[in-house]
């Protein structure tokens, strides 16, 4: 049997996200969300109102235990609850997650990263954030921060096409994308780019479109694909009411993702191939709340498919 080298049996056909953990830091890391009080460009008029019109009113940030707590406070709160299941983790990343989190003055930024990085047990922040979000001073003190820790910083991209970026208010080009990975690369800033499967408008096709341009466009060391939930506080919902929207089945999203893993790069880390939705907000896929059903059928498919991560890598020519 062929041995895959993602995991110690040597089953896994892709390069998971705990897997990297696992090289980089010797055992299991809990990534730890937290909210930062940032606000969003998209949403607060600095490009655009109403935001992206499938994000939540936490600013896609639902699964956070205490918002509302000062940081240092959500982080021990996360990680009390974490270590109820897994008692014996003691290295952490925190994980700057709802809204844009560069989206505020360097200084903010500096001081608000700073009250949870230099907590016991820290070595790793990831920042989720948008390309239009970096202006010089931030991505210098991003580049300190690499120096400092392991550090990701994640990029909403969601589709590199406009009409689609147009359709769901993204209010950000496919170039400021590229342009902001650029910014990042020039310090080796690890990118992960954040796209969504399932937007109105986007066949399988494009979907895949999306991850083989990403691929061959900009270094991206990661990324995170994700299923189009819809929840009831977006503007989406209308979309979906009004006939424009329709909510992918689960055979056609694992076989999409099955095809784009087969495009990814190797060495291209996999940090989530699903999302999670909270249940009592979600209007659909339904499915997609049975995550390790959804983890488990992908698994499945691949094998079936005599498949894995990079068997048609896009980045290699014939
Ligand atoms: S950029 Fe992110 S936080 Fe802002 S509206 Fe879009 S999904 Fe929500």
């Amino acid at each position: 049997m062929t041995h895959f080298p993602y995991s110690e049996d040597g089953t896994k056909r892709y390069h998971s996200w705990n897997y990297a953990l696992r090289e980089e830091f010797g055992g299991k890391i809990f990534k730890v969300p937290v909210d930062g009080g940032f606000d969003c460009p998209n949403r607060d008029g600095t490009v655009a109102h109403g935001g992206c019109t499938f994000c939540s009113v936490s600013g896609s940030g639902d699964m956070i235990v205490a918002p509302e707590e000062p940081l240092p406070i959500q982080f021990k709160k996360e990680i009390d609850e974490m270590h109820k299941k897994w008692p014996n983790v003691e290295q952490y990343i925190v994980y700057f997650q709802n809204f844009t989190n560069t989206h505020a003055p360097v200084a903010v930024i500096r001081e608000r990263f700073e009250q949870v990085v230099n907590l016991p047990g820290v070595v790793g922040i990831s920042i989720g954030t948008r390309p239009d979000c970096l202006p010089g001073d931030v991505v210098d003190y991003l580049a300190e921060l690499n120096q400092r820790y392991y550090l990701w910083v994640e990029l909403g991209l969601q589709s590199t096409y406009e009409e689609t970026s147009n359709l769901i208010n993204r209010a950000h080009d496919y170039q400021t994308y590229l342009d902001g990975v650029a910014k990042l690369r020039k310090h080796n800033i690890r990118v992960c780019t954040h796209l969504i499967n399932g937007l109105p408008g986007e066949t399988m096709d494009m979907m895949r479109e999306n991850v083989k341009r990403t691929i061959l466009d900009s270094d991206i060391q990661g990324i995170k694909l994700h299923l189009l939930h819809l929840m009831t506080n977006t503007r989406m919902l209308r979309d979906y009411q009004e006939g424009r929207l329709q909510l992918m089945s689960r055979d056609d999203y694992v076989s999409v993702i099955c095809d784009q893993l087969e495009m990814i790069p190797k060495e291209i880390i996999i940090h989530r191939l699903t999302g999670d939705a909270p249940w009592d907000s979600l209007v659909g896929p339904m499915w997609s709340l049975k995550k390790w059903e959804v983890l488990n059928a992908i698994d499945a498919e691949l094998i079936r498919r005599d498949s894995y991560q990079g068997k048609f890598d896009v980045r290699i020519k014939e």
